[in-house]
């Protein structure tokens, strides 16, 4: 039995989401969404006006069901044909990312419309033997846990090794059979309560860590298909693709909050794993030749499902609201690095009065070029 991957050439895309503002928090205009731009002003000098363009943007109004229909099914839904996706969110602690990927179960978010998707479409082939595989990993401070078993025993985390093929894995990962929506559902809430009670033990924030759940689909010809012994194009197969689904740590500037010598720890391997993932993500889309996959324990455990045949797609989620413009100011900069020259930010307006709005804008080379025009 041969295992093929197919599929087309598609790199990373990158979309936008902004959530809705809270009960307790007050309204103002400073994130607007016009179809796939997204505007954001400073508040405090309304001449700070800075735009960027995704290949969609979401937002307040936008609900679960749309995300997932608009972008994320017709992505995943190439995992029967062997293809590989992989979709991360990105953004501050409190913009929404637990809720894009997991919601809730009034709104639950993608992972689990994923998995009721899987076990539909599971019912198109007949004649096929489909199996789901799960596992769900977390990465704290570059350590590696399953989180499908409890934390206790885990110690310093899983080892990702090579095999003689050279195919990457995290040696001893729990990969557990699901055998429907249900079984999937108690295996995932279950490891939702593991991962919060880990990180309470620790007095760490699940924020401060890369959730990783992963979905692997098999499908496999029923051996009693009748086969044409000459003829390879009936030779029996199987097709495998996997979908990664990540809840990344929180990219807030760590300058900015309490740091005592624990948090620094935390906040260097999540700024660094941040760092590599952008870098391996605008490598991918530039088709450059060296991705740096090895750079961190994320990207080198994705890199089979990253690059090369198949996609990804990087949600940048956005908190509205003033006090959170600087952060939205560097996420979607951090986003617009993954994409292509056309949708570079554009500063509309250029306030000279403010330097220290501008020195912080041209931290950054792509809008210091700007202010400098
Ligand atoms: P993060 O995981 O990025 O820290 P959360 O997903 O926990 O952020 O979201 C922060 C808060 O905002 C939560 O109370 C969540 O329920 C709420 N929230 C986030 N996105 C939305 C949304 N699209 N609609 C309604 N509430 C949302
Ligand atoms: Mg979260």
């Amino acid at each position: 039995m041969s295992i093929k991957k197919s599929g087309v050439d598609e790199k990373v895309k990158v979309v936008c989401r902004v959530r809705p503002f809270l009960d307790h928090e007050a309204p103002d205009d400073s994130v607007a969404v016009e179809g796939s731009e997204i505007k954001i002003t400073n508040q405090r000098n309304t001449n700070e006006i800075v735009s960027f363009r995704f290949s969609s943007c979401h937002g307040p109004e936008a609900k679960q069901v749309d995300i997932y229909e608009q972008d994320v099914q017709p992505m995943i839904g190439k995992v029967f044909s062997g293809m590989d996706s992989t979709i991360f969110a990105y953004g501050v602690t409190g913009s929404g990312k637990t809720h894009t990927m997991q919601g809730t179960e009034d709104e639950p978010g993608i992972i689990p419309r994923v998995a009721q998707y899987l076990f539909q479409r599971r019912l198109d082939y007949p004649k096929h033997t489909v199996k789901v595989h799960v596992s769900y990993m977390e990465i704290y401070k570059e350590l590696v846990y399953d989180l499908l078993i409890p934390r206790e025993g885990q110690g310093a985390g899983l080892s990702i090794r090579e095999d003689s093929s050279r195919n990457i894995f995290v040696a001893n990962l729990t990969d557990r059979e699901i055998n429907s929506l249900e079984e999937f559902d108690h295996i995932y809430n279950n490891a939702c309560k593991n991962r919060s009670t880990a990180s309470t033990k620790m007095n760490v924030s699940s924020s401060r860590s890369h959730a990783i759940l992963s979905f692997q689909v098999t499908v496999a010809m029923d051996n009693d298909e009748p086969q044409k012994d000459d003829d390879s194009d009936t030779e029996q197969y199987a097709l495998s693709g996997k979908i990664n689904l990540i809840d990344l740590a929180g990219s807030e500037d760590n300058r900015r909050t309490d740091n005592g010598k624990e948090r620094l720890a935390e906040s260097g391997a999540i700024n660094k794993s941040l760092f590599v993932l952008g870098q391996v993500v605008e490598s991918i889309n530039a088709a450059s030749s060296r991705i740096p996959f090895r750079d961190s324990k994320m990207t080198r455990i994705l890199q089979p499902s990253l690059g090369g045949k198949a996609q990804g797609m990087m949600i940048v989620n956005i908190a509205p609201g003033q006090s959170y413009f600087m952060d939205s100011y560097n996420s979607l900069n951090f986003a617009t690095k993954s994409k292509t020259i056309e949708n570079a930010p554009t500063v509309n307006t250029i306030s000279q009065d403010e330097p220290s709005m501008s020195s912080a804008l041209s931290d950054t080379p792509k809008l210091g070029q700007a202010l400098r025009v």
